[in-house]
């Protein structure tokens, strides 16, 4: 990323009441967000943090307009996340029970932004800590990327996630009646979304009894909240599918899935994130070390994670483990089942799950994101679409007061100028020129670490 120095370096925190005066970004190449393929010689009028305006290209500049001259880049929408986690690792690297702290999660926040991921979804494993944080950013208190949240998510004891976190970072509940209870309250903290684990990691750890999340989904249902699963099988998919949850969280991995699968998807509005980075980081950097050699990676993965990952026997090691032939086969049919479902019309999301594990990387796992999905086979126009405009349209089924995910008039005025043209090549969503929140330049200088 270049650094870009001018007086409009204002934290993004204040963007809706900053930006007074009208940004005129001029001469665009526009990919909007809606699946229109770009738009030549544009110009986005940007105004007290929205889309103003959108017209041809001016001959003679309008007075007391600040002029971002994009000629020859393209501006794409602001990334969107339905599945990331804050406050897990402590400086990328290490899982703690202490990482959720209010700087840490605010470091994540604009760690995302400064990748041009404008709004993430906490999917789960939040502490309450999060409701604050949230209503704090929506004053403008801070900035970074748009938070929503699931807060704590539900699972059941000794059972999914396995992950090493706070004991109030996710609730346990026992009975039907227990979780219905858990679903209420985190209704009266105004969560965004409700987020349930359904897996028994191979049948390794208990599975979540369907009398507790069918108990979970009509209690959420009944406040007007959607259902988010973590789900690994494609049985556990279709109980979930018929149970009407409203999101599967991540692909269906251990066998493929046929049409009537992703039919059933249609008939139920089930919509799908695919998160097909997510198998991929277990191994990525050992069988494909040059994708570390840019500043984009090693920026985003930040000193001691690098450190990690360039040691002399880490190529060799994670290779060599057992997970990681699994996590290849896992990836493998992940990439399968995106281009079926895709093909069907299912509503697909954009989401990586990065910030549960090391190796899924806050804003480089987004870009990494959106190049698997074009490996899998749909286009890069499809893939920006998916992670734009189509996500924007279930963040605002989350939360209707956000209108995210396209550069259009009165969407919020969240985009990423690039100095290359991502539909030649996907990997050119990376040559980030300058991202643009609320209509407010973001600061792209990482923080000393
Ligand atoms: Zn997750």
């Amino acid at each position: 990323m270049r650094i870009i120095a001018c007086a409009l370096m204002l934290s993004a925190s204040i963007a809706v009441h900053a930006q007074q005066q009208v940004i005129i970004l001029h001469n665009a190449s526009l990919v909007d967000g809606t699946g229109a393929t770009a738009r030549p010689h544009v110009d986005i009028y940007l105004h007290r943090g929205y889309i103003e305006h959108i017209g041809p290209a001016f001959t003679k500049p309008p007075k007391g307009a600040t002029i971002v001259d994009c000629t020859g880049k393209t501006v794409i929408p602001g990334l969107i996340s339905a599945h990331s986690h804050l406050g897990i690792l402590l400086n990328n690297a290490d899982p703690s029970p202490n990482a959720y702290t209010t700087e840490n999660v605010t470091a994540a926040l604009n760690q995302f932004e400064r990748y041009g991921v404008t709004t993430i979804v906490s999917l789960g494993l939040n502490r309450d800590l999060v409701y604050d944080l949230k209503d704090q950013q929506r004053e403008g208190k801070f900035g970074g990327a748009t938070l929503l949240t699931a807060g704590r998510g539900i699972g059941v004891p000794s059972g999914q996630p396995g992950l090493n976190v706070a004991t109030d970072q996710i609730d346990r509940p026992v009975t039907p009646e227990e979780a219905r209870k858990v679903v209420d309250t985190m209704a009266s903290h105004h969560a965004d979304v409700i987020k349930i684990w359904v897996d028994s990691a191979h049948g390794k750890l208990p599975p979540m009894p369907p009398a507790i999340y069918t108990a979970i989904i009509d209690e959420a249902h009944k406040h007007h909240l959607k259902v988010a699963a973590h789900v690994y099988a494609l049985n556990d998919a279709r109980n979930l599918v018929n149970a009407n949850v409203d999101i599967l969280a991540h692909s269906v991995r251990d066998q493929t899935v046929d049409s009537a699968f992703a039919q059933s998807l249609n008939q139920h509005n089930t919509w799908y994130i695919p998160t097909l980075a997510l198998d991929e980081a277990f191994y990525l950097y050992a069988a494909n070390p040059e994708v570390m050699q840019t500043t984009f990676f090693q920026q985003a993965a930040g000193a001691q994670l690098l450190a990690r990952f360039q040691a002399a026997d880490y190529g060799s090691k994670t290779l060599a483990a057992e997970q990681t032939e699994q996590a290849r086969k896992d990836h493998a049919i992940a990439m399968k089942n995106l281009k079926t479902i895709y093909d069907a019309g299912v509503s697909v999301a954009f989401g990586t799950d990065s910030g549960a594990v090391p190796g899924r990387i806050p804003g480089f796992s987004e870009h990494r994101e959106l190049e698997d999905l074009v490996a899998a086979g749909i286009t890069p126009l499809q893939a920006i679409t998916v992670a734009t405009g189509q996500t924007g349209r279930l963040i605002h089924a989350l939360n209707s007061k956000l209108n995210v995910g396209l550069i259009q008039q009165d969407y919020a005025a969240d985009l990423i100028i690039l100095d290359a043209d991502p539909l030649m090549d996907i990997r050119n969503t990376r040559q980030i020129n300058a991202v643009y929140h609320h209509g407010v330049l973001v600061p792209n200088t990482p923080p000393e670490n």
